[in-house]
């Protein structure tokens, strides 16, 4: 199934429950339709790999609400970026407060912190559902998952290179070799205002060339169309001054400090000297991880830093760094090179021929599972409606996608015995009843997930 179809919700569906428009499903590999796409084992190893890449950088975990006040994001993300003017989830609850869905994770982890009166530096990692109400389409949901983290009270461009370095390092490990770094400066409170008034003037000489939105921005955020995604705009800014040509010493050593850090370890970086991003509340580094697996969605995640936002929100003037990956657009760039391992615990069904051994099946499961096992029983074979119950519970074990069958039939329990039986590879064994826990544990630890 294409993304494209499983963003406008035209996907398979059960009479009267179709997914609201923009959301997605996360299947079990066996049940998906089109393995590798939207895949809940794909997704919760990628996000293992995170947290673990996460910790290796000295992030911890942090979990924050889905739902915040309103107001949080519209002084943070800024009331001009189409986030807050045009995509945000908002309602009234009945203690008549204004609250929306998250659209984004950092101003929830400022606020946590700061609530919490947490000593600065710290780093922070989360994963978890963000919701933008905005039109669906290939790599575009209006809910989504992001992978995030936060270094908050960091000022050094090595804790920018690092931060960017764990984002590449992540998708390396996904196989997705495709992927390059765009970075740029998009300067300070001190060299902005100058560099802001120049961008002005030459969009206001270029007016006419603008789409509606863009000449609103002029006067209310004018980098902002930088971020336009129309051909037109962006043709009207080839001569425009860029952030990056008038930086203060300041930002230019920091842009520097960071590009020669990352030039160190990679060479999969460019400079854009176009690249803004869609939340207002960066300072000096932007970056954005790309691949060309995506199509026009082609931004798998990005980041920057954001030096005044702790203050903005009522903490104290810290500095900070970080990014947010999209989940889905990682899976998808992933499956494009076949490289996420489901990562699952290959699953034991333990067969009986007869009612008679059910009481056996049952007992060798919880065995299995006591000794870390993922082991399953049919019951609903057991139901006097079923006919062939052997066949019933095999094909319950086919659709669950088990690895092996144990067979516990009255033949092999006069015998002291059960049967094994891969079925990925169809082999048969046998092994003692009295050792079985062990050695299917040591069959399973020699088998291709
Ligand atoms: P942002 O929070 O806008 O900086 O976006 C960071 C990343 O989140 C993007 O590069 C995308 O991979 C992902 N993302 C943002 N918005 C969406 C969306 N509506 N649907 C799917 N992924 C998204």
């Amino acid at each position: 199934m294409s993304l494209e179809r499983e963003a406008s919700g035209a996907g398979r569906r059960a009479a009267g429950a179709a997914r609201p428009k923009g959301t997605t499903d996360f299947l079990p590999r066996s049940m998906a339709p089109d393995p590798g796409l939207f895949d809940s084992e794909q997704k919760s190893s990628v996000e293992r790999l995170f947290r673990e890449l996460a910790r290796r950088y000295g992030f911890q975990e942090v979990i924050t609400p889905t739902f915040e006040h309103a107001e949080l994001f519209t002084r943070s993300a800024g009331a001009s970026s189409d986030i807050v003017t045009k995509e945000m989830y908002s309602f009234t609850d009945r203690g008549g407060r204004t609250l929306v869905l998250r659209p984004e994770g950092t101003p929830g982890v400022i606020r946590a912190v700061l609530g919490a009166g947490v000593r600065l530096p710290v780093r922070l990692f989360y994963t978890g559902s963000f919701f933008r109400y905005s039109r669906p389409q290939k790599g575009r949901f209006r809910e989504f998952h992001q992978l995030g983290v936060e270094a908050l009270g960091e000022a050094s461009p090595l804790a920018d290179a690092e931060v960017i370095r764990l984002g590449q390092e992540f998708y390396s490990a996904l196989g997705i070799s495709d992927c390059t770094t765009a970075v740029n400066s998009i300067g300070c409170r001190i060299c902005r205002p100058s560099f802001r008034d120049k961008l002005v003037g030459f969009l206001r000489q270029k007016q006419e060339e603008l789409c509606d939105d863009c000449r609103r921005r002029i006067e209310l955020n004018p980098l902002r169309v930088y971020d336009c995604k129309l051909e037109t705009c962006q043709t009207a800014l080839d001569k425009a001054p860029r952030p990056a040509d008038h930086l203060c010493p300041e930002c230019n050593a920091h842009f520097a400090a960071v590009l020669a850090d990352l030039q160190r370890t990679s060479t999969a970086i460019t400079v854009n000297k176009r690249l803004v991003r869609g939340l207002d509340y960066y300072s000096r580094t932007t970056f954005e991880y790309i691949s060309g697996a995506l199509g026009a969605q082609d931004s798998l995640g990005g980041g920057g830093r954001y030096d005044y936002l702790i203050e903005e929100l009522g903490g104290p003037s810290e500095p900070a760094v970080g990014f947010a990956l999209g989940l889905e657009r990682t899976l998808y760039a992933a499956s494009a090179t076949r490289q996420v391992s489901a990562g699952r615990l290959p699953l034991v069904f333990v067969v009986w021929f007869s009612e008679d051994e059910l009481t056996v099946a049952r007992k060798l499961a919880e065995q299995l599972r006591q000794a870390q096992v993922a082991a399953r029983v049919d019951y609903e074979a057991a139901s006097p409606a079923v006919g062939n119950k052997m066949k019933q519970q095999m094909k319950t074990a086919d659709a669950a996608a088990a690895r092996l069958v144990v067979i516990v039939g009255p033949e092999e329990i006069s015998r002291g015995v059960y049967s094994l039986k891969d079925l990925t590879t169809g082999e048969q064994t046998e092994v003692p009843a009295g050792e079985s826990v062990v050695r299917i544990k040591q069959l399973l630890g020699t088998l291709q997930p």
